[in-house]
């Protein structure tokens, strides 16, 4: 599998667990905002697929789960492959994803080789603005979000709150879409990498604490909201 980095513990990334975070190469979106554009690029240094599975089998009685992030890690092809030997060691495994393809996380869920799923949702899911990535790419959000409530297996919702993504009418309709009881995580846009400097600098008024509060309350018409 194309694994782009590992971090070897983490308290934050598992929920109520500590973990080890995979981090596929590679990714179908481009969003100007992200903080992890090594492993957006197809092109970055690779790590050993058998090193990080030899790493997660000394560390078995000390982790509790195994986090899959990326990138995107639902765009590689060998995906369900690599997630089968970790289960092999008998982690429980989380995967982070930005929802674009619904029916490897439909098989993944159904062959219970995730046991938790974190979905980004990045604007209003109805129609993706295309400075986030390739339409063809973008359009099946919205199946992931119905995915993921009609299996009702364990999930959470992510929003990164950023301009010009996230407003309150982005979060109205974020919140209506997810409606239900997973909750919904806001987190802060971190300036310090993106992916497209030009594009961030063109909107440098990004929403703050204030904002985020808001945002808070408006999505707690549907959900649980929280800010991360
Ligand atoms: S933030 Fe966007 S571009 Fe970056 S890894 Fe996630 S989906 Fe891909």
């Amino acid at each position: 599998m194309r694994v782009g980095g590992l971090n070897k513990v983490s308290t934050l990334d598992y929920p109520k667990g500590v973990s080890a975070v995979v981090f596929t190469q590679g990714c179908n979106f481009f969003c100007p905002y992200c903080h992890n554009p090594d492993l957006v690029r197809p092109f970055g240094t690779l790590m050993d697929e058998d090193g990080v599975l030899e790493f997660l089998k000394t560390r078995v009685k000390l982790l509790d789960g195994v986090v899959i992030s990326g990138g995107e890690p639902t765009v590689v092809a060998d995906l369900p492959e690599f997630i089968l030997k970790v289960k092999g060691f008998g982690y429980k495994v989380k995967l982070d994803t930005n929802g674009s393809r619904p029916e490897t996380i439909k098989d993944l869920l159904e062959r219970h080789l995730v046991d938790y799923v974190a979905l980004d949702i990045k604007a209003d899911p109805r129609a993706y603005p295309p400075e986030l990535g390739p339409p063809e790419e973008t359009e099946r959000v919205m199946e992931t979000i119905n995915l993921l409530k009609r299996l009702g297996r364990p999930h959470e919702f992510r929003t990164t709150a950023a301009a010009p993504f996230v407003n309150d009418d982005s979060v109205e309709a974020i919140a209506r879409a997810a409606t239900g009881d997973a909750p919904l995580y806001l987190q802060k846009f971190k300036p310090q990498t993106v992916f497209t400097p030009g594009f961030m600098a063109n909107h440098p008024d990004q929403p703050g604490p204030e904002d985020l509060y808001r945002f808070r309350d408006i999505a707690r018409h549907h959900l649980p909201a929280f800010i991360r």
